[in-house]
């Protein structure tokens, strides 16, 4: 039987606002003693009234017009009822019907494919504390209750575990950008619970679910839902397919999901409209306000390298996944334009003397960064804002690549140099001595030197042994101490051999 995958997401960030969702307590929680960021309030003490945070609402639509949700005027929100030891409260601040918004989309790419996966909504929330479990007893710590969440539920549009795993990708570079969280997985700002089901290929139906909860890492989303498609494809197979609800959870170590309990209704969590807090109303001006102040978007930003610089998928990809390298790659760029228009030998309107360098330069720019520049990020095991070396100072640095003062050798040992003071190109290469030969006189004469003193390679080389220029050119360098141009000096051996 051919069966077709069916994966929906259910997707909790929390946001990165000064205090929590409903009281005052600061939201930085994690980073603190535990139960310290904590009152009254959020322990949810009889008599206390929550006050909603405005950032967190704002934050929340930010989010869901960058996923090109439609905002409800007017949301509301509920208690959802249940007991638990990290919910004090015996009840969880969400929004159930009328939530902060619906019906959004965001496009995702897999393999060069496109897909389209519907939200059905983002609404707002609290989350709850942290139990921390050892032999025989049980830990709580307060600290994340009342932390905002915003929950994103996805349409069951993914078929495979890899799009589910990219749209999670793709969903904390947009939180990124937006600075609305770090939505960093592996510290619980962004977790997700995948719901997925199989059905025979030509069927509309959606069958059982099983939900998987708590994923915390993008392996462990895509390799439980891979571990789950094995699973009830096998009963498929034995023809007996999943007749019931259940959530399971992901046992990394032992690589298998493993039954929790059947899912609860959301009848079982007595949802009803929250008495102490008034609804989140928006005017459309609010609304058309807020969307015009929306950074550009990752996708975006893609795009336009792609059609301003020219550059390849792969990367302007690897360019955007950082935003902080993006900003520092069009401000080298910047730098690049300045210096080329102020180039003498040059005629022509700006835009022609740009376009003459712009592929060239672009191209270097991208080498020397993701490739020489990322490697010495990760061998220091830094980040990009680490960088002693400005974008002025890198500009600068491809310009003499550019204008090929230095061979590649001396331009690594240069960079290496940049990056470890922070230095001025010019004067270290000045300091360290290494400009390169360029002087065809000075090469002339080391060439004639070697042609002489290897008579025997000589008439080798012209008797058609030509690999031997390799050999010529490996003492030239010798003797340059490196820092000729192993191309100019090709071309030198060449025509003086011919003679
Ligand atoms: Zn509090």
């Amino acid at each position: 039987m051919q069966l077709e995958t069916v994966i929906g997401l259910e997707i909790h960030i929390q946001m990165k606002t000064k205090s929590k969702m409903f009281c005052g307590c600061s939201n930085d929680g994690e980073n603190q003693p535990p139960n310290t960021t904590i009152c009254p309030v959020c322990l949810g003490h009889p008599g206390t009234l929550p006050v909603a945070n405005r950032q967190a609402i704002k934050y929340g639509v930010i989010m869901a017009l960058a996923l090109d949700c439609k905002i409800n005027n007017r949301s509301i929100w509920a208690r959802k009822n249940y007991f638990y030891p990290d919910l004090s409260k015996g009840y969880q601040i969400s929004q159930f019907e009328e939530p902060l918004s619906a019906s959004g989309h965001l496009t995702i790419t897999v393999k060069e494919k496109k897909y389209r996966i519907g939200i059905t909504r983002l609404h707002l929330e609290e989350d709850a504390a942290k139990n921390f479990h050892s032999e025989n007893q049980t830990l709580v710590d307060y600290n994340r209750a009342g932390t905002p969440l915003m929950e994103i539920v996805t349409e069951p549009d993914f078929r495979s575990p890899e799009e589910a795993k990219v749209f999670l990708q793709e969903l904390r570079l947009l939180a990124r950008y937006l600075g609305v969280s770090d939505a960093d997985m592996e510290k619980g700002h962004l977790r997700c619970d995948a719901n997925i089901s199989l059905r025979p290929v030509g069927e509309d139906k959606l069958y059982p679910k099983t939900e998987i909860k708590n994923l915390n890492s993008f392996k462990s989303v895509e390799r439980a839902l891979a571990y789950e498609v094995k699973r009830q494809s096998d009963e498929w197979q034995k023809g007996t397919p999943i007749t019931f609800q259940s959530t399971r959870g992901w046992d990394a170590s032992a690589i298998k999901t493993v039954e929790q309990r059947s899912k609860e209704d959301s009848a079982d969590y007595r949802y009803f409209p929250e008495p102490d807090l008034p609804p989140i109303v928006f005017t459309a001006e609010e609304i058309k306000e807020i969307r015009a102040s929306l950074p550009e978007l990752p996708w975006q930003k893609k795009e336009r390298f792609i059609k301003e610089y020219g550059l390849a998928l792969p990367n302007a990809k690897t360019l955007v996944e950082d935003k902080e390298v993006a900003d520092y790659f069009e401000k080298v760029m910047m730098e690049m334009r300045a210096w080329v228009e102020a180039l003498e030998e040059t005629e022509g309107t700006s835009e022609e003397i740009w376009a003459q360098h712009k592929a060239k330069l672009t191209k270097l720019v991208c080498g020397w960064l993701l490739s020489e520049l990322y490697k010495l990020i990760n061998e220091a095991g830094q980040s990009i804002l680490d960088v002693k070396i400005t974008p002025e100072n890198f500009a600068e640095f491809i310009t003499i690549v550019y204008k090929k003062k230095v061979n590649s050798s001396a331009a690594q040992v240069l960079l290496k140099e940049m990056y470890e003071t922070g230095g001025d190109p010019s004067q270290i290469l000045e300091e360290k001595d290494l400009s390169q030969v360029g002087d065809t006189d000075e090469l002339s004469q080391v060439v004639e030197q070697i042609i002489k003193n290897n008579p025997g390679q000589v008439r080798e080389y012209q008797a058609g042994k030509e690999p031997l220029i390799k050999f010529f050119i490996g003492l030239a360098m010798r003797q340059t101490k490196g820092k000729a141009d192993p191309e100019m000096l090709e071309n030198l051996f060449k025509k003086k051999l011919k003679s």
